[in-house]
């Protein structure tokens, strides 16, 4: 009988814990370690494309996710003037065999966090054990932990694998790569809130307006508020001639005034950006930051996954849905490879490049690059469409990014 293989997992966000439950499925004995004393439902809204919800259901999830998250139906791109340049079913809507989620991030990680304790166990989660430093070798690793907080050595572990879900300051990147630095900036600054307010469009849309510079998305993201009302996830984002002004960091709390005058004309009649923003208690700042992608995550029995291994920015609804794809790929490697440090270069020759794709893609705008031609073509706004932009070249744009993401229709519905 082969002994049981065991696997420390650095970070509970929604990449760790993903990891945890997938690691489990293939029988693996996993931990998860987390930096911070109590998990919170933080953050606020993201999207969870249907290839991401697909590994979700297989994993029996699929119920509770119905509960807490709303189906996307379409997405819509407009200029800044909110004319309309491009509309798309999404999810099931658009013939998918699984829905797209807007939903709430926190309230996803708790909803995993909650599945991770009763499939594996409330003992498989330790909080309050950041990882310093670790030692590694080609079938095992020793991980070292404090308390943050107290700065106490809190224990060291061992495994015969560590996966690093640690985000994008991962502590473990930068004992891979300690000359790499900090996170790229790429001028702009993305303004985040969540308020209730009048919904708009379908109520089940999501939209994007503006350009690369100075953009607006909005999208409800709580199915037990409808009707005329919605919780409206909105992010603001514009271009700014400074240096990045803090550290990335999700929880920063701003004051309005920094971003808000900027989109003080943006009333489109069917949605009131002005009025959304007022609406809003807290708004949190992060800069649009990425990292370049790398030559290699896995080394013995270490490996990088989700925004430790890729971060990006956020564009096109990828950063969730893909660490789910990149621990749905390592439980599939640990199932067919024979020893764990061939399922860890396994794992990462299935994602390093789709995802460093996307990184790239991201850096061009990704689906959204067709705003940006529209801006550069009519910046003082269009009479007909078709004579800024053609359906073709939109629709290249935009096929060629789920291409890129992994969500075309056509491969996602055979598998
Ligand atoms: C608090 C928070 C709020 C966020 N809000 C949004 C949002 O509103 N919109 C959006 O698009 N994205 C948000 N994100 C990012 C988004 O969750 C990720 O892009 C995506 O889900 C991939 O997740 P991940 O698990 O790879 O990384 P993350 O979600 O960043 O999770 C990393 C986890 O590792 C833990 N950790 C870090 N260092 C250590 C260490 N040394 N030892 C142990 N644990 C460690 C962190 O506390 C965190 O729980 C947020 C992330 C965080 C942490």
């Amino acid at each position: 009988m082969s002994k049981t293989k065991t696997a420390i997992i650095i970070g509970g966000g929604i990449g760790g814990l993903v990891t945890a439950l997938k690691l489990h499925r293939a029988g693996v004995k996993v931990r998860v370690f987390e930096s911070v004393e109590n998990i919170r439902a933080l953050g606020v809204g993201i999207n969870l494309l249907p290839h991401a919800v697909r590994i979700l259901t297989e994993l029996g999830l699929a119920e509770k996710l119905e509960k807490i998250g709303l189906p996307t139906a379409e997405l819509s791109y407009f200029n800044k003037y909110g004319q309309q340049i491009w509309q798309e079913p999404r999810g099931v809507n658009a013939g998918y065999h699984y829905p797209q989620y807007s939903i709430h991030r926190g309230r996803l990680q708790m909803l995993l966090l909650e599945a991770v304790k009763e499939q594996l166990g409330e003992e498989a989660v330790l909080t309050s054990h950041h990882l310093t430093s670790f030692d590694s070798f080609s079938d095992y690793t020793v991980a070292h932990f404090e308390n943050k907080k107290t700065g106490e050595h809190v224990g060291s572990y061992d495994a015969n694998m560590m996966i690093a879900a640690d985000g994008i300051h991962s502590v473990v990147r930068k004992h891979l790569y300690p000359n790499e630095g900090d996170p790229i900036f790429s001028g702009r600054i993305l303004w985040r809130g969540l308020a209730e307010a009048s919904s708009f469009l379908t109520g089940k849309t999501m939209i994007m307006a503006g350009f690369q510079d100075q953009k607006f998305v909005a999208y409800p993201v709580d199915p037990e508020i409808s009707g005329d009302r919605a919780l409206i996830n909105w992010i603001a984002e514009l271009a700014i001639d400074e240096e990045m002004p803090s550290r990335a960091d999700w929880n920063r709390k701003i004051d309005k005034e920094k971003f808000a005058p900027a989109f003080a004309d943006w009333d489109f009649g069917w949605l009131n950006v002005p009025q959304l923003t007022r609406d809003t208690e807290a708004v949190y700042e992060f800069p649009m930051v990425d990292r370049d992608p790398l030559p290699a995550w896995s080394f013995g029995s270490v490996t990088l996954l989700g925004d430790a291994a890729h971060p990006m920015y956020p564009i096109g609804s990828n950063g969730a849905s893909q660490a789910i794809l990149d621990a749905d790929a390592l439980g599939q490697a640990m199932k067919e490879q024979p020893s764990i440090e061939l399922a860890l270069k396994a794992y990462e020759k299935m994602r390093l490049d789709t995802t460093a794709n996307i990184v790239r893609s991201n850096r061009k705008n990704g689906p959204e690059h067709v705003m940006q031609i529209v801006e550069e073509r009519a910046p003082e706004g269009f009479d007909a469409l078709n004579n800024v932009i053609s359906q073709e070249e939109l629709e290249d744009i935009t096929g060629g990014y789920k291409k890129i993401a992994g969500f075309d229709k056509q491969t996602l519905n055979t598998k």
